[in-house]
């Protein structure tokens, strides 16, 4: 019965993207490497609206990667930095950047954040609050556990129905950041609750991910030795393997339906889950299962 399920809902979401790929594209997404040569593997992503004029710039934390990266006619089109959570290696070059295009664009530059310790933050978003970027509509879901601070930020246009989330330290494909200043429960809660209620279930299959970090190859490691140890075995990570092997770059690839596919920590019920953590009765919490997984990554 779960097999025919996982299948049946990886069908569908092969469909949803084929049918994706033949619209025109509206939005852009710009992922920037940044720390690639030092180990950090982190992005920042410039998202525009279809004419290129209005963008948010996210997580710039390496100006001189970031600038090095965009064309002064994209760094002019920045209306917000947007950070999604304090930690230095997202929020880090606020003040450099925020400087640069204030003084590029001669006027003020916001910056939302999920707090005051991100630096020059100017807005605080609300759980689900709302954004306009030109046509694009942007709703933050803030999930506290890696930071509490931790913001989600989902994007969809309503015109080529195409969506994206930049899910920061929170989600990682096929994992999830460290829990700094949360639990086990809270990280269930922000995967599984706040992202994919704050998302709604029919966008998952079009849905893109983009993760603050390209851990998407150790990540894969990971499942591959903890939880579906064989090929054959789960056909949305061999799928992920597969495209790691022959890709640097994974952001902005897979959706969050692919996500429910492969991602231990948004499979907390499925029994192979339960046996990597050694609860082959299923008598665990769902936090508690979050919580063994996170130790078995850590001792990786
Ligand atoms: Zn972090």
């Amino acid at each position: 019965m779960f097999r025919v399920n996982s299948i049946a809902r990886q069908l569908g979401s092969f469909k949803s993207a084929s049918k994706l790929s033949q619209q025109t594209r509206k939005m852009h997404v710009k992922p920037v490497k940044m720390r690639w040569l030092t180990g950090g593997v982190n992005y920042s992503y410039l998202l525009s609206t279809e004419d290129k004029t209005k963008s948010w710039l996210i997580d710039p934390a390496e100006p001189a990667e970031v600038f090095s990266a965009l064309k002064t006619e994209e760094l002019m089109s920045v209306e917000a930095v947007v950070n999604t959570h304090h930690h230095y290696d997202h929020s880090g070059g606020n003040g450099a950047v925020v400087s640069r295009l204030t003084e590029l664009e001669n006027a003020d530059v916001q910056v939302i954040s999920g707090s005051h310790n991100s630096p020059g933050t100017t807005q605080i978003p609300k759980h689900l609050q709302e954004y306009a970027l030109g046509d694009l509509k942007i709703r933050c879901i803030r999930t506290p556990c890696h930071t509490q601070d931790s913001v989600c930020y989902y994007v969809s246009d309503p015109m080529s129905q195409e969506k994206a989330i930049f899910t920061g330290d929170t989600l990682f494909i096929a994992g999830c950041g460290r829990f700094f200043e949360g639990t086990g429960e809270e990280m269930d809660v922000a995967l599984n609750r706040r992202i994919l209620d704050g998302v709604g279930n029919s966008n998952w299959a079009t849905t893109k991910v983009y993760p603050g970090h390209e851990y998407t190859k150790s990540n894969v490691k990971f499942v591959r030795h903890a939880v579906y140890k064989t090929a054959g075995e789960n056909a949305a990570l061999d799928k992920l393997e597969k495209f790691c092997n022959e890709n640097d770059v994974t952001a902005g690839v897979f959706t969050l339906q692919d996500e429910l596919e492969y991602n231990p920590f948004m499979r907390l019920d499925d029994p192979t889950v339960r046996d990597a953590v050694k609860d082959p009765q299923g008598s665990l919490t769902r936090a508690q299962v979050t919580d063994r997984l996170r130790t078995l990554k850590n001792k990786m």
